[in-house]
């Protein structure tokens, strides 16, 4: 929950600081614009001189101890959190037990996020769709073959452009995480069936959970409250059955898969975002989610962008 912290320094910086710091070099310029009162020995210049000393330290003092302050305070608090959020990740890496609890909890989140963003979902249907936002992040386990960050960069940029462009939500991207943790057995296939739904909940989830716990610990406790949880994005070597080439259980974890090599389709992301926020397919062969992904320019329906928006990992602040 760090990013929280420096989001509200940004604010800081920008609504107050900036504004302080023009007001005081106005008033600088209504000091040395002062014609001098002779009669006073240029008391007037001297009086307006020594103000503008007052105000300038008094608000520098405010503004840079408060927010250095609030800085800290707001750290600490989140680094207390997400260690929280780290053990709760733990035990819920457990074999069966933990994976069956933290499906249960995903789900739990996600339905009351989306019961309390009702209003909001309401809103975005009509057609009111102000600015949100949304955290992703890749992590790329010690596998062979395997995508570079290159090809992976494309997919994020994909991603970035096309929720930006469809939905009106920001995607704010944490970076490429190379985690030297291996994954159960040295390889990673991945089924997208009901299986895979079930092996989830053995060492697969169990791999997912903790890699995610360990490379994106800074929203550890985030995923646990489900509200603005990033979405971790895993490459796999492969995903089955054939001819599929990312999964996502929907509100089932944080985290969906991708193969290793998506060639020719930068959208496999985007898409498996869209089943992470209750995206079912679609029949139109233009739509991002339709069963195979466009390679160019998809597109989503007004009902579509709206349940994308209601998602618990699609947030204001
Ligand atoms: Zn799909």
């Amino acid at each position: 929950m760090g990013r929280v912290c420096s989001e509200i320094q940004e604010w800081v910086e920008e609504q107050v600081e900036r504004p302080v710091e023009t007001f005081v070099n106005e008033l600088r310029e209504f000091c040395e614009e002062q014609d001098c009162n002779w009669w006073c020995l240029c008391c007037n210049k001297w009086f307006c001189w020594l103000a503008w000393v007052v105000v300038r330290v008094v608000t520098w003092v405010i503004v840079t101890v408060g927010k250095w302050v609030t800085r800290i305070v707001c750290e600490v608090v989140n680094f207390v959190l997400d260690v929280i959020g780290f053990v709760i990740e733990l035990i819920l890496s457990i074999p069966i037990i933990g994976g069956i609890i933290r499906t249960i909890l995903n789900w739990i989140t996600e339905i009351i996020w989306r019961i309390i963003g009702l209003i909001d979902f309401l809103a975005s249907l009509a057609g009111i769709r102000l600015r949100k936002k949304m955290y992703f992040g890749v992590v790329v386990p010690p596998i062979t073959p395997i995508a570079s960050d290159a090809d992976i960069q494309r997919q994020v940029d994909a991603t970035i452009n096309f929720y930006d462009r469809t939905c009106n939500i920001n995607m704010i991207f944490t970076g490429i995480c190379h985690t030297n943790i291996s994954p159960p057995g040295g390889t990673f296939t991945v089924g997208c069936d009901a299986g895979g739904f079930f092996s989830d909940w053995w060492l697969d989830g169990s791999y997912f959970e903790f890699a995610s716990a360990t490379c994106k610990f800074r929203d550890s406790f985030r995923r646990v409250i489900g509200l603005g949880s990033e979405i971790i994005i895993f490459i796999v070597q492969d995903v089955t059955p054939a001819n599929t080439n990312g999964c996502s259980f929907s509100s089932t974890h944080n985290w969906v898969v991708i193969e290793a090599q998506p060639t020719d389709q930068a959208f496999v992301a985007a898409h498996e975002i869209g089943h992470a926020c209750w995206l079912t397919h679609s029949g139109d062969p233009s739509n991002l989610m339709a069963g195979i992904t466009p390679a160019t320019n998809p597109t989503l329906t007004n009902v579509q962008i709206a349940v994308v928006r209601w998602s618990k990992h699609c947030v204001y602040i």
